[in-house]
């Protein structure tokens, strides 16, 4: 996945629990609103239920207080005798005083009646005056129907209306009078003492009347704090009024009080409103900057978090995926689909040459090459494909296929397009890249045998000269398996010493033809596959860690034998292995202080590749050497590198055209011109130079002109024993040992190769 691919997924999971935070946020301030609202009802509720009950009880009081008053004057032996009179002026002036005008000024009713045992009017009190008795027409039809229901229970023993508080009978209810809400009270006017005889049922009746609505509801208004109380015949209640029914003694509704109710809750939110909203947007505010701030620190985690997870699946230099994420598609990739086994090629890829370049021209340019091939191979890529760099300069390829002329048109591709010169400080480089292919499932289905059968194509690659494409088969194997068995061998030839020997070519002055000096070349006769090239054990031993024993083997030998021998230096190849151990020089020198060899007397021959090693341990034993007066001489020259303008920068002594020159000598290919201006060059230089690989009259010829210092090769003599050293050199006393001319000895030849 690429970065940004991570980032999406990430971008998603944190909106995500955003959206969750602030959901949670709104759903909690509803619920909280909500709780707020219902409590506020609730409160409101309760408070309507406690002024009901409060305007129930006023109202039931209101009655019981209108029959309480009547008692005042109706259980009285004067107001029985007075309306028995009532036909008497006084009588009537008493009855007007005492029934009727003392019940307004005092108890405040509104009106007052008597009747008499039929049922007639005898006195009437209305607007506060007395009245014709026949003003109880107004009322008689209300009226009549009570008192007939009270004389009833009279007679009947019934003691109706009678309460706590109130001890004579009597009948009291709600009436409507007139279109208006009114308590109507009718009372028996009997004796107190018991002293005058009455019948029961047929005493005068004293009636009260009190109207509901009018100043008893102000009163009842004020004192209670109710709001706009009035009287309705229907239920006007609503949510923002309530209505008390007025139930009368046989269970009829009369009508209702309304008002309209004190709503503390409502009051109170319709007060802290103002306050809430404040705190909400507060809250809000907060809880916004609060999101917002989590927000941008989960970004930039996020952020964080995906670059560390982008980095340890990812090679910083390319971009590319790097080898384990490499590792974990690819075992995803293998993976059987429906029991069919995945058709994928593993390409296994090396670049070519590269570490010259990377040494010369400096990391930061190694890097440019590195990427540079890293795009190219990209771009090539068929979908579905995928490329890591597994480490330095390889690469690994994962590519489904159909045809293995997809597999093999790809490897063309990818070493024709890296093959193309990549500029780097606008001078063309030229790398190569070989590489291995190994395919699933024909060989293998599984990660680490694909992998390593590709490598095995890749070495098999490299061994059949770079720049090319190698499919496994098994061949391979067993020449990576003889790989192995000759390291073994070699590791145990090393122990016991005596299949390995040591051969020396002469080299010789070109000015003289005497023998200046020889040059130590190892030999390793085999017990079963004979005799072994030192071109293909010593890359053996090089990557078997073998090389330093070897090297100190054939040192040892090399100085021992040369000790004695009347020659100006012997000549011991070093590989660049051995010249990256730490302690080498200090090796080479007790080698020459135990064999008594002076220092001056031996050249280590290094190959141009070590000399672009550059690493610090390796100028750091050369400087050492140089300054204990050993020689260096630079190896193979000409097939590296090393360009002209960096050998005055170089620790060396001495420099060796490589054979592939002096073979192109009179071949028309313009290698006089290169040989001779490497001479010339590395005379300017104070350099000496030997020419190697020698084996034409034309060559001696062409060198020993040009003032080439040394010559060595077949045409004088081949490697040879040390014994046939001694013989060669072993006349020097009286006649110098010369170049056999143009003639090889045959004696010698015979020694060539072993
Ligand atoms: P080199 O150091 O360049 O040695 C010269 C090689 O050229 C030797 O091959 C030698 O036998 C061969 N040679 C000399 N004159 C002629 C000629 O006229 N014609 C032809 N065709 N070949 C000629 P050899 O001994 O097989 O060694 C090959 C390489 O193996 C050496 O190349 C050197 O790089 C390496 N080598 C040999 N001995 C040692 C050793 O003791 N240590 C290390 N590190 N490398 C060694
Ligand atoms: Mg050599
Ligand atoms: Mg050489």
């Amino acid at each position: 996945m690429t970065f940004h691919g991570l980032r999406r997924s990430a971008d998603f999971s944190i909106l995500k629990v955003i959206a969750t935070a602030v959901f949670g946020m709104a759903a909690l301030a509803v619920i909280t609103l909500s709780f707020l609202v219902w409590s506020t009802w609730k409160i409101d509720a309760v408070s309507t239920a406690r002024q009901t009950q409060m305007a129930s009880y006023v109202i039931s009081r209101f009655r019981f207080e209108i029959a309480h008053d009547q008692e005042s004057v109706t259980v009285w032996d004067d107001a029985v005798k007075n309306i028995r009179e009532h036909a008497l002026s006084e009588n009537m002036a008493w009855i007007h005083i005492n029934l009727g005008e003392w019940m307004q000024t005092y108890f405040g009713h509104d009106a007052a009646y008597v009747v008499d045992p039929e049922g007639k009017p005898v006195y009437a009190f209305e607007d506060g005056a007395q009245q014709d008795a026949g003003a109880y027409a107004s009322i008689e039809a209300t009226a009549a129907p009570m008192l007939q229901q009270l004389r009833e229970a009279l007679r009947g023993g019934n003691p109706i209306g009678v309460e706590d508080g109130i001890d004579s009978p009597g009948f009291t209810d709600f009436r409507i009078l007139n279109g208006r809400p009114a308590v109507i009270s009718l009372k028996p006017i009997v004796s107190d003492t018991g002293e005058i005889e009455q019948v029961v049922g047929a005493e005068y009746v004293h009636v009260a009347v009190r109207f509901l609505d009018g100043p008893f509801l102000k009163i009842l208004e004020t004192s209670y704090d109710f709001n706009n109380m009035h009287f309705s015949l229907t239920d006007e209640a609503d949510e923002r009024k309530a209505a008390l029914p007025l139930v009368t003694n046989d269970g009829s509704v009369m009508g209702f009080v309304v008002w309209e109710p004190y709503r503390p809750g409502q009051d109170f939110l319709t007060s802290i409103a103002p306050v809430l909203l404040t705190i909400f947007f507060l809250l809000g505010g907060v809880v916004s900057i609060f999101i917002a701030m989590l927000y941008h620190r989960a970004m930039a985690n996020r952020d964080q978090e995906t670059r560390i997870r982008y980095l340890a699946s990812h090679d910083s230099l390319t971009g590319l995926l790097n080898r384990a994420s490499f590792e974990t598609l690819l075992d995803a990739a293998l993976r059987e689909r429906d029991g069919i086994p995945a058709q994928v090629a593993i390409l296994y890829l090396d670049l070519d040459r590269f570490k010259p370049i990377n040494d010369t021209l400096g990391h930061p340019a190694g890097d440019n090459v590195i990427r540079e091939v890293g795009e190219r191979i990209s771009k090539l890529l068929p979908p579905h494909s995928s490329l890591c760099r597994v480490g330095g300069d390889e690469f690994n390829v994962l590519t489904p296929y159909r045809q293995i002329d997809e597999v093999e048109a790809l490897c063309t591709a990818i070493v024709s397009s890296v093959s193309q010169p990549i500029v780097l400080e606008g001078q063309n480089a030229f790398v190569g890249i070989s590489i291995g292919v190994a395919l699933s499932p024909q060989h293998g289905t599984e990660r680490t045998e694909l992998t390593r059968k590709a490598d095995v194509a890749l070495y098999s690659a490299k061994a059949s000269g770079r720049g090319c494409y190698s499919i496994f088969g098994p061949h391979m194997d067993a020449m990576v398996r003889e790989r192995a068995e000759i390291e073994r061998d070699l590791r145990r030839a090393l122990a016991d010493r005596s299949q390995l020997h040591v051969l020396y070519q002469p080299k010789y002055f070109a000015a003289t033809g005497e023998v200046g000096s020889v040059e130590a070349l190892v030999r390793w006769h085999h017990p079963t596959r004979g005799l072994i090239s030192p071109v293909y054990f010593v890359p053996i031993a090089e990557e078997g860690g073998l090389i330093r024993e070897l090297g100190r083997y054939v040192l040892e030998e090399a100085c021992r034998a040369a000790a004695h021998w009347p020659i100006d230096n012997i000549a011991v190849n070093v590989s660049a292995v051995q010249l990256r151990y730490n302690g080498f020089a200090m090796e080479v020198m007790s080698i020459l202080a135990a064999s008594g060899l002076s220092p001056h007397k031996l050249e280590l021959e290094v190959t141009e590749t070590a000399w672009m090693d550059g690493s610090e341990t390796c100028t750091a034993n050369i400087r050492a050497l140089r300054a204990a007066g050993i020689h260096i001489a630079l190896d193979d020259f000409g097939t590296g590198f090393s360009t002209f303008g960096r050998l005055h920068e170089t620790e060396v002594d001495h420099i060796k055209i490589d054979k592939m020159f002096i073979d192109g000598l009179g071949k028309d290919r313009g290698d006089e011109a290169i040989v001779q201006a490497i001479v010339e060059l590395a005379r300017a230089k104070g350099l000496k130079t030997t020419a190697e690989g020698v084996e034409t009259n034309e060559q001696n010829d062409f060198l020993t002109r040009i003032g080439c210092d040394e010559l060595q090769g077949f045409l004088f003599a081949g490697p040879m024993s040390q014994e046939d050293v001694g013989t060669l050199l072993g006349g020097r006393s009286d006649t110098t040992p010369r170049r056999p001319g143009l003639r090889k000895s045959p004696t010698i030849k015979n020694k060539i190769g072993g």
